[in-house]
C-alpha cells in the first residue's frame, strides 16, 4: 500500500478505535528516501486524506506539501535520528494510558503479560510544553532504549518497525492501562 494511504488507514483506525480525540495527536511515517510523512497540525485524524500530509527532510524543512506540519514534528524528527530501525510513530492522548501519565506514572511491571510482551520498557519523559524544544529532547532520550513513552501530563508515543506494530502497540498501551485502573476498583493487583 502507498505509504500516505497506509499513515490515512492508522489515523481512522486510531479515531475509530477511541484512541484519538478531536485534533490531538499526530503520526509519522519515515519513508524509502528517509524523508518523513507527517500529519498537518490540527485535523482530526478520522478525516485525513493521503494528499494533506506533508512530506520533510531530517532537519525539519518541508520537501513536499502545503499547510502547517504537525508541531511535535522536532519530536519525531528526534526519534528517528536515534532509531534507524523505527518506521511509524504515533503520539496520541489516550484517556486511561493519558491518566497514569497525568500522575507521572507508567504501568506497572508482572501484572499483565502485554506489558511485558508488546509493549516492552515504557519510558517517561518529563513535562515540558506542547511542541517544545525540550518536550523533543526528552522525548529523543526516552526513545533510545524503549518503543512507548509515557509523556508527563501530556499523552502518550508508540514507535514500531511497521504502522500495524506501531498501532498494535498504542492499542495494547491503552487496553492494559483501562485494566490496571479496573483492577484497582476491584480490589488489590497480584503481580507475577
Ligand atoms: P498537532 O496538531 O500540531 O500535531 O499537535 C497535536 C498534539 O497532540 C500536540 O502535542
Ligand atoms: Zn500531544
Amino acid at each position: 500500500m502507498e505509504k500516505r494511504t497506509e499513515l490515512c488507514r492508522i489515523a481512522k483506525m486510531l479515531y475509530e478505535r477511541g484512541l484519538v480525540s478531536g485534533t490531538d495527536g499526530n503520526i509519522s511515517m519515515r519513508t524509502e528516501k528517509n524523508t518523513v510523512l507527517i500529519t498537518p497540525s490540527g485535523v482530526n485524524k478520522g478525516l485525513l486524506e493521503p494528499e494533506q500530509l506533508l512530506e520533510l527532510f531530517m532537519d525539519g524543512t518541508v520537501a513536499a506539501g502545503s499547510g502547517k506540519p504537525s508541531r511535535e514534528s522536532g519530536m519525531h524528527l528526534g526519534i528517528y535520528q536515534t532509531r534507524p530501525e523505527i518506521d511509524t510513530i504515533i503520539h496520541t492522548h489516550p484517556a486511561a494510558a493519558t491518566a497514569f501519565a497525568v500522575c507521572g506514572k507508567v504501568l506497572p511491571d508482572r501484572c499483565l503479560i502485554e506489558v511485558q510482551t508488546v509493549i516492552g520498557r515504557i519510558g517517561l519523559a518529563g513535562y515540558a510544553p506542547a511542541g517544545s524544544e525540550k518536550l523533543a529532547e526528552e522525548v529523543k532520550r526516552e526513545a533510545a532504549d524503549a518503543d512507548v513513552i509515557f509523556l508527563q501530563n501530556h499523552g502518550v508515543i508508540t514507535c514500531g518497525t511497521s504502522p500495524m506494530a506501531a498501532f498494535n502497540r498504542m492499542d495494547a498501551v491503552e487496553n492494559a492501562a483501562k485494566t490496571i485502573l479496573m483492577a484497582k476498583i476491584i480490589g488489590e493487583i497480584k503481580y507475577f
